[in-house]
């Protein structure tokens, strides 16, 4: 090498470094039945997915449509808005083509490779990107540190590959075209408002649009947390993994965290769902309920 390395490339691979370290120890820690080593696969299967979707679908079916329409008409500019979408959710199931993989991805398991696809196909698109970042004289120049929009990003994007690869594996086995329609349904959605950020729609301005944009892709980013929350630990918000169950003083009986209430160390003020009267409740000593009409 005779010149230093491009600021980009260190960012890109502190990203990596963070995802793998992130996305690794959930998708080895998560207590759903997989093989380990098929996981492992998946990720490195999905490594070079999206550049390859990019150089050998993207571009070339680029090419034929502008061969066919001019790249300023409005059927141009909204085709465009499908590329991402249609090219990179099914190129994320080219792994499935291994029949080992295909075969021990399960309703039980799913949320695993969802997070091992996502991993390996966000982690090559970080360095398609940061290539193409390199070339740009403007950006090649800037240190590291000057990256941390993009790291952001990044790190952001490996959440949303997940969630919506998540979407066509939940319906692997019984109809998965739906499952793949919403997965591509929810990635245009989630880019779209960056389209009209481009289009300047309603001449809100460069500022306007990247305060909307940002705040549409924080709602999304939640909303697929949730998601995931919800499907590694059965609840859209994590409530009994942070506060156990909860035990009322007053009637004696165990309930489930409630999602209003207010927390004070170790107490929370809220309702019981026996006696409904609200209260200061305290960690329960059991970790499982009872059923209902159990005595005690
Ligand atoms: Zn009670």
């Amino acid at each position: 090498m005779t010149s230093e390395v491009h600021g980009i490339y260190i960012a890109a691979l502190l990203t990596s470094l963070l995802a793998i370290v992130g996305f690794g120890t959930l998708i080895r820690k998560l207590d759903k039945p997989a093989a380990g080593w098929l996981l492992f696969a998946a990720v490195l299967i999905c490594l070079p997915l999206q550049p390859l979707a990019f150089y050998f679908v993207r571009l070339p079916l680029d090419h034929w449509l502008a061969g066919h329409l001019s790249r300023t008409s409005p059927a141009y500019q909204w085709l465009v808005t499908l590329y991402a979408p249609l090219t990179e959710e099914p190129a994320k199931l080219l792994v499935l083509l291994i029949p080992a993989i295909l075969r021990d991805v399960r309703p039980e398991n799913f949320v695993r490779y969802a997070l091992a696809i996502g991993l390996g196909f966000a982690l090559g698109e970080m360095w398609f990107i940061a290539e193409r970042v390199s070339h740009q004289p403007a950006l090649a120049k800037l240190p590291f540190y000057q990256f941390g929009g993009y790291i952001n990003e990044r790190l952001m994007t490996c959440v949303f590959h997940s969630a919506f690869v998540a979407i066509t594996l939940s319906r692997l086995r019984r109809r998965w075209w739906l499952g793949l329609g919403g997965a591509v349904l929810a990635h245009w959605a989630a880019n779209f408002p960056l389209t009209l950020m481009a289009w300047n729609v309603g001449g809100l301005g460069r500022t306007t649009w990247e305060v909307i944009v940002g705040l549409w892709l924080a709602a999304l980013f939640v909303g697929a947390l949730a998601w995931f929350a919800y499907l590694i630990l059965g609840q859209v918000l994590p409530l009994r993994w942070m506060y156990g169950i909860r035990h009322c003083p007053e009637c004696s009986t165990d309930f489930e965290p409630s999602t209003l209430a207010i927390n004070f160390g170790n107490e929370r003020y809220e309702r019981c769902p026996h006696c409904r009267k609200w209260l200061w409740t305290k960690r329960s000593t059991t970790t499982q309920i009872a059923p209902p009409n159990s005595p005690g």
